[in-house]
């Protein structure tokens, strides 16, 4: 809220920046208020092991839908939803809700969850997903934790106990749109992630032989390898991309090629073909 009313850079005087801060201030009104009003779904999106093309997982991708603004882009809200300090309760839903639907499916299957920056700092952050995981039945072994890069620059040492405290539950953790930001190796070496997820910007630089993101691309998924980490390759979206990315050594592939993100009775609908087509 201080942002907004504090430093008087805008001053409402610049139109446009005026619209941006009103639609913000209309939008967080209603995230307020989203929770208790239902207005949440969760999607699900498959990850594919490289090498057998089947389904090994899926990422939990939250939805926004409010009956005035309509549907809102989780780039949208999400962001929102960290600087009003909403993104605490909003994450505990999904992973409550998250860890119950992955029941549904196979016990060899992961779900990917995004925790945010804010939550990693929330005191109670550990006490929420050890009662998520309890109380659903989920192993930990089968719960993955995406964080990004900017978790560093923002919470410093401490982010990195409470990445400790994760792993030492079992849970996995995965460095999401690796490459996108600060890039400073030294966090690797900090913190034991179990997967690195290479964003879709390198992913689709590489499929198109970019010499740069094939480059970058086959570093990451060598470092990762003699780090003992998997790595995913985000955002491939055709045939040609698959195989490209999987033939430079990534284990698993996840985007619009195997998958949009869907409901979670389609998605465990796909693990039933799934069985039927191997059986
Ligand atoms: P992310 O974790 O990197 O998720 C991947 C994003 O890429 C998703 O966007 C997904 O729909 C999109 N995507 C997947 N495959 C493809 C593809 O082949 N092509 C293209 N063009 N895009 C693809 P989405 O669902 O809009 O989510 C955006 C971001 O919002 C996520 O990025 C994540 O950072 C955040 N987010 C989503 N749900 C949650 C949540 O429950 N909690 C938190 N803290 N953040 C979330
Ligand atoms: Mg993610
Ligand atoms: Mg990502
Ligand atoms: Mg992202």
């Amino acid at each position: 809220r201080s942002k907004d009313e504090g430093g008087n850079k805008h001053h409402g005087y610049e139109p446009k920046l005026h619209m941006h801060a009103e639609e913000r201030r209309i939008m967080e009104i209603a995230l307020r208020k989203a929770l208790a009003n239902d207005e949440f779904t969760l999607n699900f999106q498959p990850i594919v092991r490289a090498e057998r093309e089947e389904i090994c997982g899926f990422e939990v991708l939250l939805r926004w839908h409010n009956p005035e603004l309509g549907h809102v882009s989780p780039a949208k809200f999400i962001p929102l939803a960290e600087d009003a300090r909403l993104i605490v309760p909003i994450g505990r839903w999904v992973l409550e809700n998250a860890c119950k639907e992955a029941m549904n499916w196979p016990v060899d299957t992961k779900l990917s969850v995004n925790v945010s920056a804010g939550q990693l700092s929330d005191p109670n952050f550990m006490t929420i997903l050890i009662e998520a995981l309890s109380s659903s039945g989920l192993p930990p072994q089968r719960l993955d934790i995406e964080v990004t890069e900017s978790i560093f620059l923002h919470e410093g040492t401490m982010a990195i106990d409470v990445l400790d405290k994760i792993l030492s539950l079992g849970v996995g953790l995965s460095l999401d749109d690796f490459g996108t930001g600060y890039s400073s190796l030294g966090y690797l070496r900090k913190t034991r992630f179990t997967n690195i997820k290479i964003d879709r910007s390198f992913v689709q630089g590489a499929a198109r032989d970019v010499p740069e993101s094939l480059a970058i691309v086959r570093a990451v998924v060598a470092l990762a390898d003699s780090l003992g980490m998997s790595t995913t390759a985000e955002g491939v979206e055709d045939e040609a991309e698959a195989r490209r990315l999987t033939d430079l050594g990534c284990k698993k592939i996840q985007g619009y090629y195997y998958g949009r993100p869907m409901p979670a009775d389609e998605a465990s609908q796909l693990f039933t073909l799934q069985q039927r087509k191997s059986a």
